[in-house]
């Protein structure tokens, strides 16, 4: 996954949320609130206010440059030689616990039945506000083997460098506050999509902050709102079984194949009603085992995207009925399974702009001015649906996400300088949180603001998809 580098400019930068005429009109006055409310939130001030020198903060955010120089970064070089894909991240998970724990983080492995799943709670940890971080370590799946094509290598060690930073600052100077370290693996893998299991597990409660960083090849961030980069999407397994026979005799079988050979087909001729926004695509992964054996189980794997959730209900509904028909016509059985959602996350202004702000000062290159669309600061929207948070992406590499050229670039000076810039602009945000209550008190208001219209988003949605009154033939 990636922040999309997509700008839709529709009057506001908040309308951006919606991708559809559709959505547009039926958001016209959540859109309107939207817009009052961000009046409220008098983002540009805080920026201003919060930007302005700082000794303090400066000792906090140069002490995470510190650690990045000292070995954090040579760390994430070490992770990127050895890329592990996503929940078999053993010995990338085994190296950020160790330096958790030698930094006084108390760890917690397997959360959610994820073998390499953690939670880190700093030892000198008192009460609230509670700052979150997000850590990401899974490797994509090439064709060659595993690559770090997506940087996530060393998301680790930046959020290590401003979690220890703050916790020590914490510990310091008395004040109030808690760090602790989510390790999130699997980012780009589905089933499980482990920050939603990790959220049911309630690994993310009592969070009042959080934040993450990833890869990109423009320093950006995103508008206020709710969205997500790539469409929600509902990621559906669909299983059919039949009976073997002789290629000879296939009358004497029933063929999974072919069923799912059917699916694919009535997915296409779907393809004239479905909203054109539409995305649906699928792989097979199951299809028999040899040609003179009627296969007796195949199987196809799908995501199953549109922009926003409750049109995708209805998208999901007539691909299942396509499976059902397939198995119908071709006598078998079908199973199906829908693994993962990834759906709409939340993102603040308050946070963003500042994160932004941040960014630039710490010297962030290919700077993106225009805010990009809104989206959740991590990829299942479970978590940046309900919790406050920002992501920062400063420009890590020249190449797109996902490529052997922006693998080559995390070693490079492009990587380790954006690399850098995102741990040193995470710490000055998560400083500036812990340290002014009125500041966590209107990131709240925008969040809980934001938070409400999309509800009333949803609603109006409801009433905008009808589906039409079908009768009985005569
Ligand atoms: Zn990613």
């Amino acid at each position: 996954m990636h922040r999309t580098i997509a700008y839709i400019f529709l009057g506001t930068a908040i309308a951006a949320a919606q991708e559809t005429p559709t959505e547009r009109v039926a958001a016209h006055d959540v859109v309107r609130k939207m817009a009052d409310l961000e009046k409220t939130v008098d983002v540009s001030g805080w920026v201003e206010r919060l930007t302005v020198s700082n000794p303090e903060r400066d000792r906090v955010v140069a002490r995470a440059k510190q650690l990045m120089d000292a070995e954090l970064i040579a760390m994430g070089d070490d992770i990127t030689r050895h890329p592990e894909i996503g929940f078999k991240e053993k010995r990338s998970v085994a190296i950020l616990t160790d330096y958790l724990k030698q930094h006084g983080f108390e760890v917690t492995m397997g959360v959610a039945g994820l073998d390499t799943g953690f939670v880190a709670r700093y030892k000198g940890n008192h009460g609230a506000p509670n700052l979150g971080v997000i850590l990401e370590y899974d490797a994509l799946r090439g064709t060659q083997g595993a690559f770090h094509g997506d940087q996530h290598s060393t998301q680790g060690p930046i959020g290590m460098a401003a979690a220890v930073a703050m916790a020590e600052y914490l510990e310091r100077t008395h004040a109030a506050g808690s760090v602790t370290v989510f390790g999130t693996p699997g980012e780009e893998m589905m089933p499980p999509a482990a920050k939603t299991d990790m959220y049911k597990a309630h690994a993310f409660d009592g969070m009042d902050v959080i934040v993450r960083s990833h890869s990109t090849s423009a320093s950006t961030r995103a508008a206020a709102g709710f969205g997500t980069c790539c469409l929600n999407i509902d990621g559906v397994k669909y299983t059919f079984s039949g009976a073997p026979a002789h290629q000879m005799t296939p009358w004497a079988g029933r063929n999974a194949l072919e069923a799912v050979i059917h699916l694919f087909n009535n997915i296409d001729t779907l393809r004239g009603t479905f909203r054109p926004e539409t995305r649906v695509q699928g792989i097979v992964t199951e299809g028999g085992a040899a040609p003179n054996v009627v296969p007796d189980r195949a199987q196809a794997d799908f995501y199953i995207r549109y922009p926003d959730a409750i049109y995708l209900a209805q998208v999901r509904e007539m691909v299942d009925n396509a499976a059902r028909a397939a198995a119908l016509e071709t006598g078998t059985r079908v199973k199906i399974d829908n693994y993962g959602q990834l759906r709409d996350g939340i993102s603040v202004a308050s946070l963003d702009e500042v994160g932004f702000a941040y960014l630039k000062r710490y010297g962030a290159t290919n700077v993106m001015e225009e805010p990009g669309k809104p989206q959740g600061y991590e990829e299942t929207g479970t978590v940046s649906s309900e919790i406050p948070g920002a992501g920062f992406s400063a420009q890590t590499s020249t190449f797109a996400n996902h490529t052997y050229g922006m693998e080559t670039d995390t070693l490079a000076e492009i990587g380790h300088h954006g690399f850098l810039v995102d741990a040193q602009a995470m710490t000055a945000l998560l400083f500036d949180f812990a340290t002014h209550p009125e500041y966590r008190a209107t990131v709240k208001r925008e969040f809980d603001g934001i938070h409400a219209l999309f509800g009333e988003y949803q609603e109006a949605l409801r009433k905008t998809y009808t589906v039409p009154p079908v009768p009985e033939p005569k």
